[in-house]
């Protein structure tokens, strides 16, 4: 740390956003362009190199934190950049997108608001791209082995760079027909534009990565055929069977699942379409779910200009302080907070004005009742305590032209027949069942991400494609100088 006082002296400032009325009206990433540089410096002086760096172990990727945080006080960005690619692939995607556990534990978090880590390692990895540190890294001699990496979502692709670069022969199978998983079509522009992920897309290309998109293994190319082909094969293909609302009336016309409209969205940004086939324009919206899912439907609703949006949260309301007896620190607490959707939301003409954000919080989902034509045309819930029980007298009705369910997902989806063409077991909740060294029960053919872990983060996805990707070298060759920073039993503290 280049100033030994800096956590006394600079208060915590964050990269700013841009303001709401402006960010309403395009699909740019929500950050005012340019005013993180000027100030990370300083926000990375804040870090108190307090010799136990909680926010290390709290950071799924082991991310060296202090080390970096004190290379960026002293602007070596190239010396940061190297640090920080030491143990993530792809930080320009967890510096925008990730819930930051490391800085809930954070040691000056335990009296005094944490270091913005998150926004320090953004600004390194876009200073590493502006300045040419990013630079593909093909391997310097090939092993001869080939491995199949189904899928590219954040596993996929973190484990099929480590390969590649590890020298073995990888080819990436996605279904879609661009490259990146949920990063593509369910994460929207606003949170993290896709310039970021053709970037990497190129590094990976440029290292000799080969992808082979609109394939769906298990229908397209047999998976048999596929483990017959390659010397190993990774399944990462992510957890994305969602859960349904049983409930009456879910059959109505304008009942809709988050992942069915976030993907059209996604298309009207990457040009495919003019507008969305399912836009919110003009309609009440409500949406049944209170994460993150949810809070990306509000933020497109609001974009699409929604006559209303209002989010149902099943849970009460969190505190907004850290519950010491339930959550101490370091872990990741649930508290209220404010997303820059939510902010947005809040903003509408048309917001609940009763405490001017649009969710309602410990709300239940009754029924649905529709008009003549078998449209939604509104949505009963009731308020329930925290076993769930309805609170009599205070059922209610809540206009809904449009209703996005966003209550995650239980699984991998079975419907292309690649688990059951594999043959591989599969746990109880339908997640994929591994050993741990990942692989499952046939040999060569391993999980990670999602289908194997259930439905996570993109950080938790990065360290599992490294840690596959380490099993996977051991299993080629015998040994592997791969890093690999969890373990398949590894769980996050909370988040
Ligand atoms: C709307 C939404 C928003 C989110 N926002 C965040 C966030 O802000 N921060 C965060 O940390 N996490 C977020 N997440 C969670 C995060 O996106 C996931 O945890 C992460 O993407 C999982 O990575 P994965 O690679 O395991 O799976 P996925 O990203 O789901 O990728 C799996 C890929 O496999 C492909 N595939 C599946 N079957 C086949 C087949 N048979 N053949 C070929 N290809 C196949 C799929 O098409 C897909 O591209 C969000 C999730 C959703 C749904
Ligand atoms: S990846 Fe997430 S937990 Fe790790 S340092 Fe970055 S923001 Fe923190």
């Amino acid at each position: 740390m280049a100033d030994p006082k800096g956590f006394m002296t600079t208060p915590r400032e964050e990269w700013p956003r841009r303001p709401v009325e402006e960010r309403v009206r395009d699909w740019d990433e929500v950050y005012v362009p340019g005013a993180l540089l000027p100030i990370i410096s300083k926000q990375a002086d804040r870090c108190m190199d307090c010799g136990v760096p909680f926010c290390h172990d709290a950071c799924p990727l082991g991310n060296l934190i202090p080390e970096w945080n004190d290379l960026v006080s002293r602007e070596d960005w190239r010396a940061a950049s190297d640090r920080l690619h030491a143990t993530n692939n792809f930080p320009e995607f967890t510096g925008r997108l990730c819930p930051a556990p490391c800085e809930a534990g954070c040691v000056l978090a335990i009296n005094q608001p944490a270091v913005t880590i998150k926004n320090v390692e953004c600004a390194i990895a876009d200073r590493a791209w502006a300045d040419g540190f990013a630079s593909p890294r093909p391997p310097e001699r090939l092993s001869g082995r080939t491995v199949a990496v189904i899928g590219s979502g954040p596993t996929g692709l973190a484990a099929a760079q480590q390969l590649t670069r590890a020298g073995h022969t990888v080819a990436v199978y996605e279904k879609d027909d661009r490259l990146g998983g949920l990063m593509r079509y369910g994460i929207p522009e606003f949170k993290m534009e896709k310039v970021h992920l053709e970037r990497r897309l190129g590094q990976m290309r440029a290292e000799g990565t080969k992808f082979r998109t609109s394939t769906v293994v298990g229908r397209d190319v047999g998976a048999a055929e596929l483990r017959a082909r390659y010397d190993a094969v990774v399944i990462a293909t992510g957890a994305t069977a969602w859960r349904e609302l049983p409930v009456p009336g879910r059959e109505l016309e304008g009942i809709h699942q988050a992942m069915e409209y976030l993907p059209l969205a996604n298309r009207v940004c990457q040009g495919d379409l003019s507008e969305s086939p399912m836009s919110a324009v003009g309609k009440h919206v409500v949406i049944v779910g209170g994460g993150d899912t949810g809070a990306d439907c509000l933020g497109t609703a609001v974009r699409e200009r929604a006559a209303s949006v209002t989010q149902l949260d099943i849970y009460a309301q969190p505190g907004t302080e850290r519950d010491e007896d339930a959550e101490p620190w370091p872990t990741y607490p649930k508290l209220y907070r404010l997303s820059a959707a939510h902010e947005e939301a809040r903003d509408l003409e048309t917001a609940p004005a009763a405490d001017a954000d649009a969710r309602l919080f410990a709300a239940s989902t009754l029924h649905f009742e529709g008009d003549e034509s078998g449209h939604v045309r509104s949505l009963h819930l009731v308020e329930v305590d925290a076993a769930r029980q309805p609170v009599p007298g205070t059922g209610r009705t809540l206009p809904a032209d449009m209703v996005l369910l966003a209550l995650g997902f239980s699984g991998p989806d079975r419907e292309d027949g690649l688990i059951d063409q594999l043959g591989v077991v599969t746990e109880p909740r339908g997640t994929i069942a591994r050993d741990a060294e990942f692989t499952t029960n046939v040999p060569g053919v391993f999980a990670a991400g999602d289908a194997a872990r259930g439905q996570s983060l993109i950080v938790w996805a990065i360290a599992e494609g490294r840690a596959v990707a380490a099993a996977v070298d051991r299993y080629l060759t015998g040994s592997s100088q791969l890093p690999a920073p969890i373990s398949p039993y590894d769980r996050p503290m909370t988040v």
